[in-house]
């Protein structure tokens, strides 16, 4: 923690050249610094540059501190990044003004170095903790690949801009064949390193772009994946599983750990609900079982049936 908090990003603005002056001297080395000298300067920095976090100024000419904040507050990219007042004694009384619009902490002038950089240490502290919190909650602990709450999210995102973009998607769910018995024979340890192993292979295998594997739920698997390809991408799926080569001797499907595959081509995402969506990748994966596991049942567009990729 302590190395990525050397080398946080500092947005500091300050309509006063000299201000701007003694607070960068306190934090000099530390930490990556960025100015502006007016609200608007700052918003337009924003744009491109992400701090993590903002010394703000209340007092300045046109735009104040409060207007500043809360146009940081209403930016989708912004809103999240923590705002420390810069005030001076005499503007005390609007403390609470501030912390109302949701700055998290208030540094007076004048100045002092020691206080500014314990300030700052412990708010840029406290957002690494709370970054670190939010990707904890969208990673699956077992495995570390996406967790299921994760999916949902990228789920109902891709689906919306392939609405609007008019691109296709296509959805793969993905259940270890017979993983009970894998379990009750070689035990939970070897159970769960099975899962690590078959997670990390299909993360290495399904890179492009914006391709998303999560884990769904217990041996579940869900894939996020472009809608081209569909007969290879299926097919690659099933063979990175196989590959590994891990014995299961108590499969009825193989000698080794196998996946059954249910897989269709939305190529109009907007035509239908996710819910129903799911519902039938899901009907499909059942189909893959029905006809004898270590498969893929695949719908593609136009097909009348179908298809069963081995
Ligand atoms: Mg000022």
């Amino acid at each position: 923690m302590g190395e990525s908090v050397a080398k946080a990003k500092i947005l500091i603005v300050d309509d006063e050249p000299v201000n701007i002056h003694v607070l960068s001297e306190a934090l000099q080395g530390a930490h990556e610094l960025r100015f502006a000298t007016s609200g608007p300067q700052a918003m337009k920095l924003l744009d491109s540059y992400r701090p993590d976090l903002i010394l703000l100024d209340v007092v300045m000419p046109d735009c104040d501190g409060y207007q500043t904040l809360e146009m940081i507050q209403s930016s989708p990219t912004a809103a999240d990044i923590p705002v420390i007042f810069v005030t001076a004694m005499s503007e005390i009384d609007d403390e609470e003004k501030g912390f109302a619009l949701g700055a998290v902490d208030y540094i007076t002038k004048p100045i002092s170095a020691p206080i500014v950089r314990a300030r700052v240490r412990i708010h840029l502290q406290l957002k690494q903790q709370r970054d670190l919190l939010e990707r904890s909650a969208l990673i699956d602990g077992l495995t570390n690949i996406a967790n299921r709450r994760s999916f949902d999210q990228a789920l109902s995102r891709r689906w919306r801009a392939a609405q609007r973009q008019g691109t296709g998607i296509m959805l793969m769910l993905m259940d270890i064949d017979h993983f009970k018995q894998y379990n009750d024979h070689y035990g939970h340890g070897a159970g769960d390193d099975c899962l690590r192993q078959v997670a990390h292979a299909l993360d290495q295998a399904f890179t492009r772009g914006e391709d998303l594997v999560a884990r769904y739920g217990g041996e579940e698997f869900a894939l996020i994946l472009a809608a081209d390809a569909a007969r290879d991408q299926a097919a690659r799926l099933l063979s990175v599983i196989t590959e590994l080569q891990i014995e299961h001797l108590h499969s009825s499907a193989a000698k080794v750990v196998t996946a059954s595959v249910g897989a269709r081509e939305f190529p109009r995402p907007g035509e239908m609900e996710i819910a129903d969506a799911l519902k039938s990748v899901d009907e499909l994966l059942y189909q893959a079982k029905q006809a004898g596991r270590n498969r893929c049942a695949l719908q593609l567009e136009g097909a009348l049936g179908i298809e069963m990729i081995c």
